[in-house]
């Protein structure tokens, strides 16, 4: 049985010896008392590199995200969203369970907004309604396979915010692919959200750990409101080494990525129990299968191969690649879809 080549997700990456080293030697102290040189670095590390005043070290991108719009809602209040969108789908209502506010889904492209989509869907001063007053955009959108904001598409939806009064954040789980991949300077996100969730264990690949940024402010109640979540952590700064390396040494190599999953989208085009590649711009590969197929006899199929995916709905198929996929696991992937008898 040859080796799996598990495109499941990106989260499935393990630390390299390089992060490893790097963990080792951390300085840590106890980060509830703030006496974590580590966390407090990466903290401020990432900060700066978006611009933004203060960053918070949490376990999680759930965690930073509902942290983020419970600092920025009241109960009764309501937050707009792509239907599609991680902090509504996957994250096991937690809008309603933390804060209390209800949602509007709208219909991207893709999952992608637009002031003109946004905008109908404000609700009015109306006893009736409940208050908006967050918009959650995310950046690359997952469930729209990878898919990007380009900075003036976000500029747009950030002057309807400002003009409306309400507050604007990021889930930026992947936020270093579509940098990447676009060319877009991070340190502009700072000028357009009130908040940013950025992934460490994504595309960055270290083990765990994701960065909410804001004004101080913020991140004072969001502090707050994490140790009230139960996610205040101790000598964090080993994973906070992860982090900081995977800053340091992870973020350019993303286009390898981005290339490999090109390269499976077109491998895959070429079959005939593949219907349609959606066009890939980073590290996500979603097809839809043949009419004759289930996404899940296609993925079953590949799995015999040592192929690892996951079906994302009955008949679309998802794979992601990461740092733990060489350029000879893609060759090895392509020449094994190609000969795929399903
Ligand atoms: C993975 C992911 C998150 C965070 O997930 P955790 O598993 O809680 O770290 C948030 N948003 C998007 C779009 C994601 O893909």
């Amino acid at each position: 049985m040859e080796q799996k080549i598990d495109f499941r997700s990106d989260t499935v990456t393990k630390p390299t010896p390089g992060m490893l080293d790097a963990m080792l030697s951390a300085k840590v102290g106890d980060d509830v008392y703030g006496e974590d040189e580590t966390v407090t670095e990466l903290e401020t590390k990432l900060a700066n590199i978006f611009h933004m005043e203060a960053g918070l070290f949490c376990p999680s991108g759930t965690m930073t995200n509902q942290i983020a719009i419970k600092c920025f809602t009241q109960p009764m209040d309501e937050v707009i969203c792509d239907q599609t969108a991680h902090v509504y789908r996957y994250e096991g209502g937690g809008i309603a369970y933390n804060s209390m506010a209800s949602v509007r889904l709208l219909n991207g492209e893709r999952g992608i907004l637009t002031p003109e989509l946004i905008e109908p869907e404000i609700n009015g001063d109306d006893v009736h309604y409940p208050k908006t007053n967050l918009v959650v955009l995310e950046n690359t959108v997952n469930k729209g396979g990878g898919k990007c904001y380009h900075l003036d598409q976000i500029e747009a939806i950030h002057n309807l915010c400002a003009i409306k009064g309400l507050k604007l954040h990021l889930d930026g789980a992947r936020i270093f692919n579509a940098l990447v991949a676009t060319g877009d300077k991070a340190t502009a996100y700072g000028h357009y959200f009130d908040g940013i969730s950025v992934c460490l264990s994504k595309g960055l690949g270290a083990p765990v750990g994701s960065v909410l940024l804001g004004s101080s402010s913020m991140i004072k109640q969001a502090r707050r409101i994490r140790k009230v979540l139960g996610g205040g952590m101790r000598q964090a700064g080993f994973l906070a080494a992860a982090g900081i390396y995977a800053l340091d040494h992870h973020v350019d190599r993303l286009a390898e990525d981005h290339q490999h999953a090109k390269a499976l989208a077109l491998a895959l085009a070429q079959t005939d129990y593949v219907a349609q590649v959606t066009p890939v711009e980073t590290n996500i590969v979603l097809f839809e299968v043949a009419s004759k197929f289930t996404a899940e006899e296609v993925v079953r199929a590949l799995g015999r191969k040592g192929i690892l995916c996951n079906a994302t709905s009955a008949k679309t198929v998802r794979l992601v690649t990461h740092l733990d996929i060489s350029p000879a696991m893609i060759d090895q992937a392509i020449e094994i879809i190609a000969k795929l008898d399903v």
